[in-house]
């Protein structure tokens, strides 16, 4: 190890002391700040920053990225990448496009390549591996568990920004173009990768506050959304102290059926995890929480557990995101049939409830959480 200041873990506040430390002044640092998160600079040493400013930072602080171990494109455009990170450990963030491409001039008043401006949200690790072991979940499976800090969490994003050419220009020159609203190919994070990020709150919320943050990273809370497995006590913090939108992986509708998928639900059952939604902040007709529902053939995928769900919900500004299983080699479930998965969301629709469901993306590039770091590691492990 070095003597050198990791910057990228830092959150403005912290931002500001390091520097300050090395007798850098608050305006120095919010140069520093909107470099690094406003336009992606990542060397200390850019000529395009203050020379005063360099030779105060030089030998001093230091702004890494995630190694980047292997970078696949899907034909759907979903894009994933898996980082070797230290002490052995690998984490994978996915980039998904929405359905484009836009009319970027519409949009922006600017003439544009459509296609390359393809909006798109980025799935983020929160641990290596997870403790939870969720019956369906690959990542389960996986050994090796351990947080990653704040600095490998918004790297992940901070990365994804470097690959896909999507930091603001720096120093435009000219005037700027009227109307010019950045079309974002990372335009929304989800912090949906591996691990569970309330088990890991104090760094996903530093990651998170950079993220959020208007001089850099942009991302306002609305297109933040957090998806837990049901840490009731940390879902207070992340809506008082956070306010990002929240889904929650209910996945069934009995304590019975959910002790044995989520067995966290022992810990806090349904009725405490329904209480502690209740109780977010900001929750509207607008704002919905998200209920995630994996379908599981003849395990929670039954018509009248669609009902269930329904009562369940019906006091709560919710939205159902209905997940297909997706299968992996050795897991104990199959995906529920598309009719099933139909007739299903038809119940929760009809009652009010938008209930879309998600399409499988990135399959050819294995974008199912933990599929890539095991395949990898099976790739690295010479056969015994
Ligand atoms: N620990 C958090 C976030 C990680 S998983 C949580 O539990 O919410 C993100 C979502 O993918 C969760 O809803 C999870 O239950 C779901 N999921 C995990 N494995 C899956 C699989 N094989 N098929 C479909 N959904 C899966």
């Amino acid at each position: 190890m070095d003597d050198l200041c990791e910057l990228g873990g830092l959150d403005r506040a912290a931002f500001g002391d390091a520097l300050a430390s090395a007798g850098i002044t608050a305006s120095g640092a919010a140069v520093l700040w909107r470099a690094i998160w406003r336009h992606g600079f990542r060397d200390m040493d850019d000529p395009r920053l203050p020379a005063a400013l360099r030779r105060r930072l030089a030998g001093r602080f230091v702004l890494r990225r995630p190694a980047v171990a292997v970078d696949r494109q899907s034909d759907d455009g979903t894009r994933k990448w898996l980082f070797d990170l230290a002490r052995g450990a690998a984490v994978e963030t996915v980039h998904i496009p929405d359905e484009g491409p836009y009319d970027v001039a519409a949009a922006t008043g600017v003439a544009g390549n459509a296609a390359a401006l393809t909006r798109g949200a980025l799935c983020l690790s929160s641990q290596v591996g997870c403790t939870l072991n969720c019956r369906f979940c690959h990542t389960g499976t996986q050994a090796l568990v351990r947080n990653l800090s704040a600095a490998e969490i918004i790297g992940q994003a901070a990365h994804a920004r470097d690959a896909l050419g999507d930091w603001t220009p720096f120093g435009l020159t000219g005037p700027r173009p009227r109307r010019v609203r950045p079309l974002r190919r990372v335009a929304t994070l989800v912090m949906m990768g591996m691990g569970e990020p309330l088990l890991n709150y104090d760094a996903v919320a530093t990651a998170l506050r950079i993220a959020m943050d208007g001089e850099g990273f942009g991302l306002s809370r609305r297109r933040i959304t957090l998806s837990t497995a049901g840490v009731v006590p940390m879902i207070r913090r992340c809506g008082a102290e956070l306010g990002v939108t929240l889904a929650v992986s209910l996945h069934a509708v009995s304590d019975d059926v959910r002790d044995r998928l989520v067995p966290l639900n022992r810990k806090y059952p349904i009725a405490e995890l329904l209480a502690a939604c209740r109780a977010y902040p900001g929750l509207s007709n607008a704002r919905r929480m998200i209920f995630e529902y994996v379908m599981l053939r003849g395990v929670n995928d039954g018509l009248a557990e669609a009902r269930a769900l329904v009562r369940l919900l019906k006091d709560i500004p919710a939205k159902v995101n209905l997940i297909p299983f997706n299968e992996w080699p050795g897991s104990d479930f199959t995906c529920s049939t598309p009719n099933t998965i139909r007739r299903f969301a038809d119940i929760v629709s009809e009652a009010g409830l938008s209930a879309p469901v998600r399409q499988p993306r990135g399959r050819d590039i294995l974008a199912a959480c933990g599929q890539l770091r095991t395949l990898s590691e099976r790739a690295r492990r010479p056969a015994a």
